[in-house]
């Protein structure tokens, strides 16, 4: 045995600190065990840009999170409202009324308050105005519910929590890798842990598993998510292979949620096979609302401007994942040129661009070059060019006619210079996991909850099925997180 803790949590991701720094508040000794090295540590956590899903009624509910937005940054911004019965029905909507509604209220109601906990451990936030406003008239109009990001994004966020974890005494072992739990009839008593090639038992009163999903095991990607997912790229840290999930259920906890599913998004198809933290997200490619897919068969397979892309860009991945070669190319003419995302500029991009669709084509590696144009063609002649294309709001401006119709921003393609970006799956977390109460303890197969074990984050299972709404993840991770940690400590 080496040392005794209240409480360890396992992962040092975003919902393990949130959990971690819960705990301080109530007991002196807390362990984190993280098993990737410093220079890698942060979880999925750090490749995001920080974008965190949270109901307000107003501007000043935010500045509770945001308390440095100044009166002028007010004046020339329009919050609006995102209440807690619209992330209510975002969620129910997404995961087609599958979330658990216990878990769901617990995920919204708590979502302000946990964000303002969080600025007063250090965290600070401020409003996304670069990537989910809308500048109309000299006015920044927020839309689709996400407003508030991490300052820093993702790096930000994990390093100010470290930061506050250190500062409040928290002890964080890196390279340090939880390999199974130490559990008897009484429940769970401790964890063991590899550590510079030797296993230590740690002795808990309580243990926090938040160690982050499957995705990043291709073995595990290919057994529940289905043949073809090992094909898949990782969008973010290698280190989640599934490993906390697997010690519970060995331990006898109960799988719960939507084991085959994923969150999954369009991706470089050349990116590396995990996440690389120096271009973070900058891999996705989320612009398709304003252009059109092309497989290899030169053919449009889904409709690209079926919602805002908050709500579809989690359930695309998989549908591009299933196209012949597991790829797909999103084509843009030069009117939206100025709409796409910055992720569009970086230098690790596979782009073709053409003064021509007939020149276009010809340059679409493995793809059928005929098919394409006949395919742009029909898609161009079905545009009901009356409506107008309006980005701010779901136009209806759409196709008319075609077997897989555009609903909204469609927009023809006809004004030179050409362009296409090619892409494939990239896998951001999976969906099933654990099964916990609402005080995040962990549930059993028998139904009870396990005696000392608690759980918060991505290998939570019940919360999304099928799709997700963007900024979700870290609001889930740090709700339960601090759910967990507050329950573990008072175990
Ligand atoms: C590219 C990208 C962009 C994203 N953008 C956003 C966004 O803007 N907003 C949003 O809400 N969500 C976003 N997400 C989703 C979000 O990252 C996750 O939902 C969230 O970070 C999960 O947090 P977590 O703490 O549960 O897991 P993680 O942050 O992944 O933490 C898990 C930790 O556990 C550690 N670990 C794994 N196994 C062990 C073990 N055996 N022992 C010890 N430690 C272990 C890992 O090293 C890691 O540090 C994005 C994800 C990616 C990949």
């Amino acid at each position: 045995m080496s040392g005794e803790y209240d409480v360890v949590v396992v992962g040092a991701g975003n919902a393990a600190l949130c959990a971690a720094l819960a705990a301080r508040e109530k007991v002196a000794r807390v362990l984190v065990l993280e098993r990737a090295p410093e220079d890698e540590a942060g979880g999925n956590s750090r490749f995001t840009a920080g974008l965190m899903r949270v109901a307000y009624n107003g501007v000043e509910d935010l500045t509770r999170a945001m308390p440095d937005l100044n009166a002028e940054e007010i004046a020339r911004t329009d919050f609006g409202a995102y209440t807690e019965e619209q992330f209510l029905d975002d969620m129910a909507r997404v995961t087609e009324y599958r979330c658990d509604p216990d878990l769901t209220e617990i995920l919204v109601k708590r979502s302000l308050d946990t964000v303002a906990w969080m600025r007063a451990k250090g965290v600070r936030f401020t409003a996304a105005w670069g990537r989910q406003a809308f500048n109309i008239g000299g006015k920044f109009k927020f839309w689709g519910g996400l407003t508030v990001e991490a300052v820093g994004g993702g790096p930000g966020l994990v390093e100010s929590l470290t930061n506050a974890a250190r500062k409040n005494g928290i002890e964080i072992w890196y390279a340090a890798r939880a390999t199974d739990l130490i559990a008897d009839d009484d429940g769970v008593k401790g964890v063991r842990v590899r550590r510079n090639g030797k296993t230590t038992h740690i002795r808990a009163t309580s243990v926090v598993l938040a160690a982050g999903g499957f995705q990043a095991n291709p073995e595990w990607r290919a057994r529940y998510l289905g043949p073809g997912w090992e094909l898949a790229k990782v969008r973010g840290t290698r280190f989640n292979t599934g490993d906390a999930i697997r010690m519970a259920l060995d331990i006898g906890a109960a799988p719960v949620g939507n084991w085959s599913g994923c969150h999954a998004v369009a991706w470089e198809r050349n990116a590396p096979e995990f996440g690389d933290l120096a271009v973070g997200d900058q891999f996705q490619k989320h612009s398709y609302p304003w252009g059109v897919y092309l497989n290899a068969e030169g053919k449009r397979f889904v409709d690209e401007g079926a919602d805002f892309r908050n709500y579809t860009y989690a359930k695309y991945g998989r549908v591009i994942l299933a196209q012949p070669g597991q790829f797909a190319w999103q084509i843009f003419d030069a009117k939206v040129k100025a709409q796409l995302r910055d992720e569009y500029k970086i230098r690790q991009v596979t782009k073709r661009v053409a003064s021509t669709l007939e020149d276009l084509v010809k340059q679409l590696d493995d793809v059928d070059a005929d098919a394409a144009l006949k395919e742009l063609h029909a898609y161009n002649a079905a545009v009901q060019t009356a409506i107008p294309f309006n980005p701010n709001i779901k136009d209806g401006r759409r196709t008319e006619g075609l077997a897989i119709p555009k609903s909204n921003w469609a927009n023809t393609l006809d004004t030179p210079p050409f362009e296409a970006y090619a892409v494939t799956c990239g896998i951001t977390f999976t969906f099933g996991g654990l099964r916990i109460n609402t005080d995040a303890q962990v549930i059993s197969t028998d139904g009870e909850p396990i005696p000392g074990l608690y759980a918060a984050g991505e290998l939570v299972g019940g919360i999304f099925y099928f799709n997700y709404p963007g900024g979700t993840g870290l609001t889930n991770g740090s709700v339960f997180g601090r759910v967990a940690g507050t329950s573990a400590a008072s175990a």
